[in-house]
């Protein structure tokens, strides 16, 4: 609906400013399908993008924006982890919160496009997983490797060879229903399944996937009846002949708080691990993320990022999105000094990890209101109000999608959080003490 409008507001802003800048924040964003009538939802390719353009060309855009169209009244940059890839649509299966009434084709996150077999590199580490991955997007169930655990530490590469499965067999095969999901995802939605009296709804749509795909089982430690659901889930697909593969941070041997009896299915078949990359395949993987967003960076000062920042790939790339930033704002072309700013601060942003728990506990402490209250259904307006801000923050200092705020907050649906987004961003615009309270939460949170 907003695509006419934003390739006018595009073709506006192209002649307004420099091509560099243009190019670098304005053409990388895509116009969100499930925007509302009056709010534009403009789609960034990471979360640095969207803040950046929050803070420094939100004004800007929205003026532009207002030229073209009075009835929006408000513009929201967001990232979206996993955008959905509609062509596929027909072969996905979509795990969902029960009680939605929307367009869940239209909007539920799914595989990153991104994540591929073709553009995940290889180095010792990871070459056995990846091979491991190969064989199974092949053949799916049709090998020994079933399940298929990939395990290894943070930012490894565990959810982008998880991907690229999904992804394989997608391209290649249009009859398979694969489901993706994070085992956070899964427990959530079990959750809302028994409060809502809808537990068959709920196994139905995995064992009906030809793939499961299940990122981060150690999700499930200690939540038995969690457990007890995937455990028949696993056992019918197994017999079946489907294809599962888990990830986790750990051996399966050393998960704590896993049922013996899950653990040892998922050693029936193959566990591989990931080790960190050593500096070839690091110099290697900066190389092809710096190619893929253009970047030019000189072979001395990818070997000078790759020896400084040697635990996590995740971390690596935070490196080359804050380069590209700091490139594009000066101008100016990447020297040792500017890599050295940059490492300083994105091993700072990569020590903090909040979570949507304690932001929620943050605000109900800031405004005296329960954290039951906060999460549940209680309609009244101040708990309302608080209930928004946390969903607000929780999507300004959190990577987490749409739909995983939604869930946290007692399985309200994505529809709800972007209201609420829109509601706090535009009270905001009028009342300075809201403002405030909020910018306070946030430092209160140790985030920035
Ligand atoms: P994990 O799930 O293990 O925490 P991810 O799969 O999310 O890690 O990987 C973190 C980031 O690093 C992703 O953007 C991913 O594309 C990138 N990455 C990880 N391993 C590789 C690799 N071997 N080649 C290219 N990119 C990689
Ligand atoms: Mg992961």
């Amino acid at each position: 609906m907003h695509t006419l409008l934003w390739n006018n507001v595009l073709e506006k802003l192209s002649t307004i400013l420099d091509h560099h800048r243009f190019e670098t924040w304005i053409n990388p964003l895509t116009p969100d399908p499930s925007s509302c009538s009056d709010c534009l939802i403009l789609l960034a390719p990471n979360q640095f993008i969207a803040d950046f353009l929050e803070h420094h060309y939100k004004k800007l855009v929205f003026s532009t924006v207002r030229e073209f169209s009075s009835s929006i009244n408000n513009v929201l940059f967001l990232h979206k982890p996993f955008v959905f890839d509609s062509k596929n649509s027909a072969f996905l299966n979509i795990p969902h919160s029960i009680d939605n009434s929307y367009n869940k084709a239209s909007f539920f996150p799914q595989l990153n496009k991104r994540f591929t077999l073709e553009s995940f590199v290889v180095g010792a580490g990871n070459q056995f997983a990846k091979s491991a991955a190969l064989a199974v997007a092949e053949s799916p169930g049709k090998t020994k490797f079933n399940p298929l655990l990939i395990y290894g530490g943070v930012g490894l590469g565990k959810t982008h060879l998880l991907q690229s499965i999904g992804n394989f067999i997608l391209s290649t095969s249009k009859k398979h229903n694969v489901t993706y999901v994070t085992s956070e995802e899964f427990y959530l939605n079990f959750i809302d399944a028994i409060k809502n009296n809808n537990i068959k709804k709920f196994t139905a749509q995995y064992r009906t996937s030809d793939i499961l795909l299940m990122d981060d089982i150690q999700f499930f430690s200690g939540k038995e009846s969690t457990q007890e659901e995937f455990f028949y889930i696993f056992n019918t697909l197994y017999q079946t002949g489907k294809q599962i593969v888990l990830t986790s941070d750990l051996p399966p041997g050393s998960l704590k708080g896993l049922q013996d009896r899950l653990i040892s299915r998922f050693q029936w078949g193959l566990c591989v691990d990931i080790q960190p990359p050593d500096l070839e395949t690091r110099v290697a993987i900066l190389k092809k993320r710096a190619e893929e967003d253009n970047l030019s960076i000189s072979q001395d000062i990818l070997y000078f990022i790759a020896e400084n920042v040697s635990s996590n790939i995740r971390e690596l790339e935070g490196v080359v999105i804050r380069l590209l930033a700091f490139a594009s704002i000066t101008k100016s072309d990447i020297d040792i000094d500017l890599v050295k700013n940059v490492l300083k601060d994105s091993v700072k942003a990569e020590n903090v990890k909040i979570s949507i728990d304690k932001i929620i506990e943050k605000v109900s402490e800031y405004y005296k209101v329960p954290v039951n209250n906060i999460r549940e259904k209680n309609r009244r307006k101040e708990v309302a109000l608080c209930r928004q801000i946390a969903m607000y923050i929780s999507k300004k200092v959190t990577n987490h999608s749409l739909k995983t705020i939604g869930l946290n907050f007692g399985g309200r649906d994505h529809s709800t959080v972007i209201h609420a987004i829109n509601n706090i961003e535009t009270l905001k615009l009028y009342d300075d003490t809201l403002s405030a309270d909020i910018d306070s939460i946030i430092s209160n949170l140790n985030c920035y």
